[in-house]
């Protein structure tokens, strides 16, 4: 007898949610990057419950027609890449399709998105993955997306959920991570009915002071330094605000914030002798190279990603900053050492 069967839908949807969604951060990132991606220039998140009871991403840009709001919600669904080549291309923070679908497997989700040029909007409820629920409605251009009860369906990943003091703490990360890389847009973060951050559309510096603290206004050191194949751009904390825990540090490749243990060796490299050796210094980086030379495909999340050539970027990346605490007078002297 034969015994192989394909799984239904909402099974394999849940099992691939595994690796997108973990926790209501997750979520919250891929709707934010969903957000930017679609042009917004105001952004707001709202959470209940540390993200486990809801969250909701309203944004102002170009929304979806009908038919598009219904596919968004498919596995492997995606408007940013049509062919293999244009996985080498990318520009946009989503391209495989999957978060979309993810949620709708494992949260109750309403959705209302408008287009410009459309009248009416859509209004969708899904769950399990289905459409439950379709009809027109009246709402701003945009979309505005909330997804409730997360793993609502999978007692068991709810109950590996954290404290909401911790998964909140994961939510401002992401939601620091996402607005750092796009200062000209407008985000607010509220949380069980209280606004916690708000942070004008403004210049990069304007950013990070905003997002990081005030102290800062006075502390940062502008970091630039370009080439043919890579350019860094961004700020450097000076090393009176290096700290004994890690936190405030920020590395984005082509606007995505990335977790690279090599390149924080790099900038500590850099900083070696002007902190005591147990504190780590603050940085927003901003590293942009041609993407053929990189494969951000390396896992679901695209925290992880991998350099054509990795030495090359240590080295630039260690210069740069080397050179800009010189600059800044900070460093004793110029020493492109490496
Ligand atoms: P990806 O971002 O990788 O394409 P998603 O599952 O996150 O996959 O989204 C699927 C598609 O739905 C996107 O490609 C986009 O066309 C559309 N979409 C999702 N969120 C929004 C939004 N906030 N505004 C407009 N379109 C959106
Ligand atoms: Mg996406």
């Amino acid at each position: 007898m034969d015994i192989i069967q394909l799984l239904p839908d909402s099974i394999a949807n849940q099992i691939a949610a595994g690796e997108v969604i973990q926790r209501p951060a997750s979520a919250v990132k891929e709707l934010l990057e969903n957000a930017v991606d679609a042009g917004a220039t105001e952004i707001k998140l709202i959470i209940n419950d540390a993200g486990k009871a809801l969250i909701q991403v309203i944004d102002n840009g170009k929304g979806m027609s009908v038919t598009d709001a219904r596919m968004s919600f498919e596995r492997h669904a995606t408007s940013k890449i049509q062919k293999i080549d244009d996985l080498f291309h990318i520009k946009t923070m989503g391209f495989r399709g999957e978060a979309l679908a993810s949620i709708a497997a494992v949260a109750q989700v309403e959705l209302k998105t408008r287009r410009e040029e459309e009248e009416l909007g859509i209004y969708l409820e899904i769950e399990n993955s289905a459409v439950v629920k379709q009809e027109p409605c009246a709402t701003p251009k945009g979309t505005n997306i909330s997804m409730k009860n997360l793993f609502f369906n999978v007692p068991a990943r709810r109950n590996f959920l954290k404290s909401n003091v911790a998964e909140l703490r994961h939510i401002v990360e992401e939601f620091i991570r996402v607005s750092m890389a796009f200062p000209a847009i407008y985000f607010s973060l509220t949380s069980n009915g209280q606004e916690m951050l708000h942070l004008e559309a403004g210049s990069l510096k304007q950013r990070v002071v905003q997002a990081l603290g005030n102290n800062l206004q006075s502390q940062l050191v502008a970091v630039k330094d370009e080439t043919d194949y890579i350019n860094i751009s961004g700020f450097i904390g000076k090393p009176d605000v290096s700290k004994k825990t890690r936190g405030d540090q920020y590395i984005f490749v082509n606007s995505r914030f990335i977790k690279s243990a090599y390149l924080n060796h790099a900038i500590a490299g850099a900083f070696s002798e002007l902190i005591p050796k147990e504190n780590f210094p603050l940085y927003v980086l901003f590293i942009d190279i041609d993407p053929t030379q990189l494969d951000i495909n390396v896992h679901p999340t695209k925290q992880e990603i991998k350099f054509e050539d990795e030495k090359i970027i240590y080295a630039f990346v260690k210069a740069a900053v080397k050179h800009a605490l010189a600059q800044a007078s900070v460093a004793p002297s110029l020493d492109f050492s490496l």
